[in-house]
């Protein structure tokens, strides 16, 4: 925002800026103190998964690798408990599994591995399951029984450890005995006895698992919502600050620069036009007989003329490094930058005609029928004057020679 006091209407955006944002943070806080359900509404949702899929990304991937690390490294295993069948276990651990973690690894760089996340993630575990299945099935019962607690482990660290949100637990904790079950009844390995006991052991361990899955997902909701919500805090309060700001600098009634504004601005311009050798002209302008027009009109309607005479000024400083700021009660201050003694002394005597120009009626005003202003000009280069202070004490002196001379006019000094 634009950071001279130029905007009146500043006050409204304040209060706009407020409702507006009202709105949204609405649904987050709705969100946050009903029960958070481990679905948001569509546009939070798709937020809340990018969000996960980025945060989760490389602990992800880490976890991937070592996983990967201990699958691969079992053949160790292979080769102490088996005597015979070694080679078809290995075809299947290096030949089936590996490749596919290998294959899911290899994309979890990748964008796709950040959209489909959860999904390949089910996919690396189904993966695993499907190879160790195929071992079992080839192995006898007794040395089976290793692989199944491998599996058993699969299902309550693989799920957990790899951050899967409770619908993709869930789906992989069903497919996972379906996969087991199918190989071996594919296979004719199935014993009813097996079933039973291996489907205790999986229902057991998936429903522990799952509940922990559902935990941490429902605390990811819960801190992602109310990140969210102090962020937009923050964003509030931050453009809350830059409309105070603003606001600070603008004189309530007429909405151009105050005072301080002005103070601020004269002493910048001054030590700028000091660095660059550079000239500076004020102009103090003053209402004629403006006590008297309050008396007459009442003072409601000296608040319009006000308005109308700062309106009228404040035409006459747009250019960079000019200001126009009320400077107290019916008085306002032009800062020109690099402006000569004589043209402030020309922009003076056309405030002076604009003024006259509104046709603002004054009846007990001794120089018009209107309502005049008074204009006293001070220009100096930054060199001939000790501080900008002097500079609003020339242009007084002005001025109280304007007023002296009858007023409706302009009077310069230079120093
Ligand atoms: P001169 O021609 O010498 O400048 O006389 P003047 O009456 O304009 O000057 P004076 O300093 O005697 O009076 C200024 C008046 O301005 C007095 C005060 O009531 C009025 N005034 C100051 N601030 C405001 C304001 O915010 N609103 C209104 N309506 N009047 C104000
Ligand atoms: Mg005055
Ligand atoms: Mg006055």
């Amino acid at each position: 925002m634009e950071k001279t006091a130029k905007n009146p209407d500043v006050i409204d955006k304040l209060s706009y800026f407020s409702e507006d944002d009202l709105d949204s943070q609405d649904t987050l806080v709705n969100v946050y103190k009903g029960r958070v359900k481990l679905r948001f509404v569509a546009l939070l949702e798709g937020h809340f998964q990018a969000s996960y899929a980025l945060q989760h990304a490389y602990y992800m991937r880490m976890t991937l690798i070592v996983l990967s690390l201990l699958f691969i490294g079992s053949g160790a295993f292979d080769y102490l408990l088996l005597d015979g069948e070694i080679q078809l276990v290995w075809l299947l651990r290096y030949g089936v599994g590996m490749p596919m973690l290998l294959a899911i690894l290899s994309v979890s760089r990748t964008r796709y591995f950040m959209r489909y996340q959860q999904w390949v993630l089910s996919l690396a575990i189904l993966s695993t399951v499907f190879a160790m299945s195929l071992m079992m099935a080839q192995l006898p019962k007794s040395e089976g029984q290793f692989y199944f607690t491998g599996l058993l482990i699969i299902q309550m660290a693989g799920l957990n450890i790899l951050r899967l949100q409770f619908r993709y637990a869930l789906l992989c904790s069903v497919l996972i005995p379906v996969c087991g079950f199918t190989v071996q009844f594919w296979f004719g390995v199935l014993n009813s006895e097996g079933i039973m006991i291996e489907m205790y052991f999986y229902t057991s361990v998936s429903a522990l698992s799952l509940a922990s899955n559902f935990l941490f997902e429902r605390s990811a909701r819960r801190d992602y919502i109310q990140k969210r919500l102090l962020t937009r805090k923050q964003d509030y309060l931050l453009e809350a600050n830059e409309h105070l700001k603003v606001l600070v600098d603008i004189d309530g009634l007429t909405g151009i620069a105050n005072r301080r504004h002005f103070d601020e601005e004269l002493y910048e311009e001054w030590r700028r036009a000091k660095r660059t050798n550079g000239i500076l002209a004020i102009l103090m302008v003053d209402i004629d007989f403006f006590k008297a027009y309050n008396d007459c009109y009442g003072h409601q309607q000296g608040d319009n003329c006000l308005k109308v005479v700062a309106k009228v000024i404040n035409q006459f400083g747009k250019r960079p490094g000019d200001l126009v700021a009320r400077y107290g009660g019916e008085e306002f201050v032009v800062i020109l930058s690099g402006v000569t003694a004589s043209d402030a002394r020309k922009i003076g005597k056309q405030i002076c005609k604009s003024v006259l120009a509104k046709k603002i009626k004054h009846e007990k005003s001794s120089v018009a029928n209107y309502v005049t202003v008074s204009v006293g000009v001070a220009s100096a280069d930054p060199f001939h004057l000790n501080s900008s202070d002097e500079l609003v004490q020339l242009a007084d002196k002005s001025l109280y020679r304007a007023k002296s001379q009858g007023r409706n006019q302009v009077v310069l000094c230079i120093d």
